[in-house]
């Protein structure tokens, strides 16, 4: 297997002394593996420097440790003790990230939900998770008020963007700030459910003490400090918004651009402000798309970081042609927090997510879980302190994911280059297997991609009598493009072997895309099932 660099990546001790220990020993006593206590004493350093701007306000250090306090003793006062889960589902808002901190301080468990989510989903996470509380925005209050009852909720309170709804009138009416609750490093911080693209989406238990090294290892290879200024567009219920951006700038002092979205506009507006904007790839194509988007414009940013789905290699070019600046791009996800980055000093490498990260260790394997050397497809595992503890109620599908000496099989296909850069090649489930032979859709999307007029594309199985599965393609065209499925096809033919050659291939305006820029395969798959069967 390939292990980062030396550990441990003590970027924290600087300003926590002896607490950060507490990073990499889950058994000590006291507050000090709380990570809320490693943000509280970050914020104390920066007094009353202004770490966090919205288009209302601009906060102090001092202020946010002090609103995050009265969230807290809010929250007490609606029973959560440790332990408890917090489910939230909110618009993205300054209060939403006090709202989160403060679950952090309490030592209650936060439930992050996605927006897009309808009450027979919310419903599902409440009765799985089983939260004492759950915040919702006040527009949805009506509506979910059943779901909330018959999960069994204690208490249903809103919070809206303007920082209204009752949870908010109920910090506002808070004396005192509730303490910094003792945790242990194992102790569950938040649970995620995962995007569930296929099945019922499973609640991923993270503790603090992965939270805590994630961080402090993103803070050591991208060099973070209080001299930075971090553009946030991204939403807070996913890990890249929440984890990624938040406590990297919370841990190091920066000062946080919060944006309520990604907006082209608004972004352009504030980059000569920043110097560090992390994003999924469409909000770097987007950009591309702005004629004002320059060189000039983003001449004080140091670091434009990409992840969650794959940046194209055009992109990554482009990107590169129009500002001079390589996009650093980095992977992770919801079980393990990141795994692999690019390095900030070095080769950034179109089409790579780079090497693990400090005590990180990854593998490619087989279907059986031998070790597979260096060039090899095979399914990414990975070691280390970021990865999760298993998911929520469901231990066997846990034990099933996890080798027995303790490697996540992260499901992710990939191959580890001679000299450690891990590239990704899709997902196991989208492994496209026609009459018998592999085919790997990222390999297909390439060819496709670097065809004239292709602006990009997606691979993906559909039933076929014949061959169990034949490869089908998606994609979007540039609008002078003089290409057509059967030209496609044609050109395809020869430069691809004929069972690797898609057996049809469709023009779309855009590609179906989650809010994490994520290609929806599975609505691709459903979509033309029944070209060739009636299944
Ligand atoms: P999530 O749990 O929603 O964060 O999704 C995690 C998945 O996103 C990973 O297992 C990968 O399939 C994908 N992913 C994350 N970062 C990248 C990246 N840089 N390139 C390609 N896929 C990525």
């Amino acid at each position: 297997d390939t292990a980062g660099p030396t550990p441990p990546a003590d970027c924290c001790r600087a300003w926590h002394g002896a607490a950060t220990i507490a990073v990499f020993d889950t058994t000590l006593p006291g507050t000090m593996a709380n990570l809320y206590s490693l943000i509280q004493a970050a914020l104390h350093k920066r007094g009353s420097a202004i770490v966090v701007n919205t288009a209302a306000h601009d906060v102090s250090a001092l202020q946010l440790d002090e609103r995050v306090g009265r969230y807290a003793a809010a929250l007490l006062s609606l029973g959560l003790r440790p332990g408890d889960r917090l489910a939230v589902q909110v618009e993205k808002s300054f209060d939403n990230l006090v709202l989160y901190l403060a679950a952090l301080r309490i030592g209650a468990v936060y439930l992050p939900l996605n927006t897009a989510y309808q009450p027979a989903e919310v419903q599902y996470f409440l009765s799985d998770a089983t939260p004492r509380v759950f915040v919702t925005t006040p527009s949805r209050q009506a509506e979910l008020a059943q779901v909330v009852q018959v999960a069994g909720v204690d208490s249903l309170v809103t919070l809206g963007v303007q920082g209204d709804g009752t949870l908010a009138q109920l910090a506002d009416r808070q004396q005192f700030s509730a303490p910094v609750a003792e945790r242990a490093g194992d102790d569950l911080a938040v649970i995620c459910y995962t995007s569930g693209t296929t099945g019922r989406s499973k609640g991923a238990m993270i503790t603090h003490a992965n939270l805590i090294s994630n961080a402090c290892s993103l803070i050591e290879i991208w060099r973070f400090s209080s001299k930075d200024v971090l553009l946030h567009a991204l939403p807070l219920y996913h890990i890249h918004g929440l984890f990624v951006a938040l406590h990297c700038a919370l841990l190091s002092g920066a000062r946080i651009l919060l944006q309520p979205r990604f907006d082209a506009r608004m972004v352009i507006d504030c980059l000569s402000q920043t110097t560090v904007m992390m994003g999924v790839p469409t909000f770097y194509t987007r950009l591309l798309t702005e004629p004002d988007f320059t060189r000039e414009r983003v001449r004080n940013v140091r670091l434009f970081i990409s992840g969650s789905a794959p940046l194209l290699d055009d992109t990554f070019h482009a990107f590169e042609s129009r500002t001079g600046q390589r996009i650093l791009e980095r992977y992770g996800m919801t079980e393990t927090g990141m795994i692999t980055s690019n390095p900030l000093r070095g080769e950034r490498r179109a089409g790579t997510v780079g090497m693990p990260l400090p005590q990180v260790a990854i593998r490619i394997t087989d279907a059986q879980g031998n070790a597979l050397p260096a060039g090899s497809a095979g399914v990414v595992e990975v070691r280390g302190p970021n990865v999760f503890q298993g998911y929520w109620n469901l231990p066997e599908k846990t034990a099933a994911e996890f080798r027995s000496d303790g490697f996540f099989i992260t499901g992710d296909l990939g191959t580890i280059e001679a000299d450690g850069y891990l590239k990704l090649i899709g997902r196991a489930k989208d492994l496209i297997i026609s009459g018998g032979l592999n085919v790997y859709p990222k390999e297909i999307e390439a060819v496709l991609d670097a065809l004239p007029g292709v602006i990009e594309s997606a691979v993906f199985a559909i039933p076929h009598p014949d061959f169990g599965e034949a490869v089908a393609a998606a994609v979007t065209l540039q609008p002078n493009a003089h290409q057509t499925p059967e030209n496609i096809i044609a050109t395809l033919r020869t430069q691809l072997a004929a069972f690797k050659t898609p057996k049809r291939v469709y023009i779309l305006d855009e590609l179906p895309r989650n809010a994490m820029s994520k290609v929806q395969k599975a609505l691709l798959r459903d979509r033309y099932r029944q070209e060739f069967t009636n299944g």
